[in-house]
């Protein structure tokens, strides 16, 4: 677990945009050791590889989007979240149109599809950031909190007004399956306003089959939930992905409140612009660290 991993084969999935409704065909190919998560988009005549970075991360509306230059790549979170738990240091990721497939609203066709690729050990040796400091965002009611530790943990509490939904907790720690728990779990959305977004152009690939729609009573999906806890496991996935845009697993203990994109990514943002915030760490070489990490441990099912 101590090397960097790419990829062993070049592998492509199909499917729509949930925002644009435009078929893509994504594809992941092995990568050089230390160049991290990188995108390519092959529809555009000159187009420029985006780094999986937070400083790409043009907005965080409805989903997370990156760019370069006018370049840019919608709602990467769900690969993501795939690619940083199961353990891939090094992929590039080619699209040939700006929004990475949604196909059935979680991160388990991800999973899948690096578990097809297979998983490929590099000779440099894997680098991880340990958070050295708290960092705090609140807005109103809604909180994001880092917290430096030996182990990655993300603790996440949702509250919605709704009868299937209401209060719900989860926590991702050592001991959780991703691939089990985590990744099959779907994004969620409102019927009213999933009707207003499709009138402003939004949400045009958005249907029963990519994602659990809820009316005032109910969810409408005829095949119902996953998990009966499946909107807050969804957005621990959804953050799982944006905090891998620090560009390295991490050693921090996370809570979050009635969160989304906005707050997670400020959370990195923050980490990584307050002086003395974090540290990188390459294990095996300061002894004082040596308890293996989570998201190492984690990466887990190969
Ligand atoms: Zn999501």
């Amino acid at each position: 677990m101590r090397n960097q991993k790419t990829i062993r084969q070049a592998v492509s999935i199909s499917g729509i945009g949930l925002h644009s409704g435009k078929r893509v065909t994504l594809t992941l190919h092995p990568a050089r050791a230390n160049t991290g998560i990188r995108f390519l988009r092959t529809d555009l005549p000159e187009s420029r590889e985006i780094q999986a970075n937070v400083r790409n991360v043009h907005s965080t509306t409805l989903a997370t989007t990156l760019s370069s230059g006018d370049v840019k790549i919608s709602t990467v979170e769900h690969l993501m979240s795939a690619l940083w738990v199961m353990g891939i240091d090094n992929v590039l990721c080619s699209l040939d149109g700006g929004e990475i497939p949604i196909l059935d609203g979680s991160a388990a066709p991800f999973a899948q599809l690096i578990r097809k690729a297979g998983l490929k050990p590099q000779r440099s040796a894997r680098r991880f950031l340990v958070a050295l400091k708290t960092i705090e965002i609140r807005v109103g009611d809604k909180w994001a909190i880092l917290r430096p530790s030996r182990e990655f943990r993300i603790r996440y509490t949702i509250d919605f007004p709704h009868p299937v939904i209401g209060k719900q907790s989860f926590e991702f720690n050592s001991n959780t399956n991703f691939l089990e728990e985590i990744a099959p779990c779907r994004t969620f959305g409102f019927l009213k306003d999933v009707e207003r977004m499709q009138a402003m152009g939004l949400a045009l690939g958005g249907s029963l089959q990519n994602a659990v729609v809820l009316d005032d009573v109910k969810a409408l999906n005829p095949e119902g939930l996953r998990f009966q806890d499946e909107f807050v496991r969804h957005k621990v996935l959804d953050a799982i992905g944006d905090l891998s845009l620090v560009g390295y697993p991490i050693l921090a203990d996370i809570e979050l409140h009635r969160a989304g994109h906005e707050l997670q990514t400020r959370l990195v943002q923050e980490l990584l612009e307050q002086p003395g915030a974090y540290s990188i760490y390459v294990p095996g070489k300061q002894e004082d660290l040596e308890k293996p990490l989570c998201l190492a441990q984690a990466a887990y099912a190969f």
